[in-house]
């Protein structure tokens, strides 16, 4: 625990070390500030941690660190990295191999370079490319971080450029997976982000995982004069007069602060200013879609296995459903991620081959049972959820990844909700953004998830443009 010089008063407390509050406590530590953040586990990084089993070690959440571009320059990545006056190499990013969106009888393969996917639809779609390039203008041509825009269904917009469901479905595909907290439909902003993120910029990974960029953060945030204190819930924001003064830790212990900034989610932070779960705007506003994950570790590399690809995102419906789960698992569609299957060159390699599955999971179902159950319930679907996912893997067969398993572990929307506090488990937290990152209260503002930029990228640029808009640049 670090812990601050001249008592409890600070100028901003952060609540939550995830991506945005170590990216917002950084941006102020940088301009002098006393901050605190606050964080109610042991471990940082939140969504994006890490731990240790079985003498493994483990990512929590990392695919892939989107937004990626060799150097950077002029691009989100390097934008964040300036505005943390962090050097480019420093969360030591590895650009992804490839990837696949697999639907049906069809394949678009995409890569760190747009003309890969374009080339890939005039191929499987020829009469689309021209709408394809159209839409492809609009998406670069739209300001999506304008941080008071209205809120545009994705799906009209792309409707009327795209005429042909299929190819709709298919670059919805990605986008949905990694960062909606909409069912069926997303907000422009969001799609052109996403779209930007994935498709014109790329994938990328650390050798080491999530950690290496976690420990860049809280390097930087400590050589600033940074605090902060883990296993330390907040319990509430304390305010007068439509103004927050402190908060009030679960041991009961009182911090003052000037303001605060949270990134708990727009809900779970209502919930703090003291509003009610059964609140009707807390219930309409809460998110509904959560995930599972099978990992598991191989005793060989999964490209010896035929497998080279980095990431697949697949679907075998005639429509792509993206919604709350009806059953505890959605086994219509998912995401196959092998993190050896970047280009790591001298850095080195991965010691085994890993298989990520991650699918849209029921919260509802997984929360309902005790302890001995729940992991029952796990040993069952476990085998389901990766047989499901290997019908996109031509040549690999159940039989192949049984055998050569020799460690696996699951994480459900029970795992999320218990160490992200994110309420029913919603990775991607509330429907409805509050873009301008303002809450019920003058001096509290929200960042990260519920802001609205989501992913590791996201996370960061939200957690630094919060801090830039409502606290140096107001001069707070
Ligand atoms: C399984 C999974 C896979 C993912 N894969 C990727 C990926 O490959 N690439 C990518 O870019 N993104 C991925 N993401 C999304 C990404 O992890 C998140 O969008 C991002 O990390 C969100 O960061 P955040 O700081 O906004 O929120 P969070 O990470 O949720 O941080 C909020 C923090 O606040 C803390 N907190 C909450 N309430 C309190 C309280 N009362 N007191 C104190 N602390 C509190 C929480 O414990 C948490 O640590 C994935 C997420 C998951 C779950």
């Amino acid at each position: 625990m670090d812990v601050s010089e001249g008592g409890n008063l600070y100028d901003t407390i952060v609540i939550g070390c995830g991506m945005a509050g170590l990216a917002a406590g950084i941006r102020l530590a940088m301009f002098g500030q006393r901050v605190m953040i606050l964080e109610k586990h042991n471990a940082p990084g939140g969504l994006n941690s890490f731990y240790f089993q079985g003498g493994r070690k483990f990512d929590v959440g990392l695919h892939a660190v989107t937004n990626f571009v060799e150097g950077g320059r002029g691009t989100p990545l390097g934008t964040l990295l300036r505005q943390l006056r962090l050097p480019w190499d420093a969360f030591k990013l590895c650009p992804q191999i490839g990837s696949r969106i697999a639907f049906p009888g069809m394949d678009l393969r995409f890569n760190n370079s747009i003309e890969t996917l374009e080339s890939e639809v005039a191929r499987v779609f020829p009469k689309d490319i021209d709408a394809f390039r159209k839409l492809r203008k609009v998406i670069l041509e739209h300001d999506a971080l304008n941080l008071e825009s209205k809120v545009q269904s994705a799906r009209e917009i792309v409707g009327r450029i795209i005429q042909n469901p299929l190819l709709q479905d298919m670059l919805f595909c990605p986008l949905m997976y990694y960062g909606s907290a909409r069912e069926r439909d997303m907000d422009f902003d969001q799609f052109a982000t996403l779209w930007k993120a994935i498709f014109e910029e790329g994938f990328a990974r650390p050798l080491e995982g999530v950690r290496v960029i976690i420990r860049a953060l809280l390097e930087r945030y400590r050589s600033l004069g940074g605090t902060r204190r883990m296993k330390c819930g907040v319990k509430r924001i304390l305010a007068k007069n439509e103004t927050a003064h402190g908060v009030e830790l679960e041991t009961g212990e009182v911090l003052e602060a000037k303001q605060v900034i949270s990134t708990a989610g727009w809900a779970e932070t209502k919930l703090l200013c003291g509003s009610q779960r059964t609140d009707p705007d807390i219930l309409e506003n809460t998110g509904s879609l959560s995930f599972g994950e099978t990992i598991s570790f191989l005793d060989t590399k999964p490209a010896e296995l035929g497998c080279g690809e980095t990431i697949i995102f697949f679907n075998d419906s005639d429509q792509f459903h993206y919604g709350k789960a009806e059953n505890p698992f959605d086994l219509r569609s998912g995401v196959i991620c092998f993190p050896n299957n970047y280009d790591y060159g001298r850095s080195g390699d991965l010691p085994e081959g890993i298989l990520r599955v991650t699918g849209i999971a029921s919260y509802d179902h997984w929360t309902r049972f005790n302890a001995d159950s729940y992991e029952a319930q796990k040993r069952n679907w476990f085998p389901r959820i990766i047989k499901s996912a290997i019908r996109f893997l031509p040549g690999i067969d159940w039989e192949t990844i049984e055998k050569r398993t020799v460690y696996q572990d699951m994480f459900t929307p029970r795992t999320i909700e218990k160490f992200t506090s994110h309420l029913g488990g919603a990775v991607y937290g509330a429907p409805r953004k509050a873009k301008d990152g303002r809450t019920e209260l003058s001096n509290v503002f929200l960042a990260g998830t519920d802001q609205g930029f989501l992913g590791i990228v996201g996370a960061m640029l939200s957690g630094i443009s919060i801090a830039n808009k409502h606290v140096l640049m107001s001069g707070r």
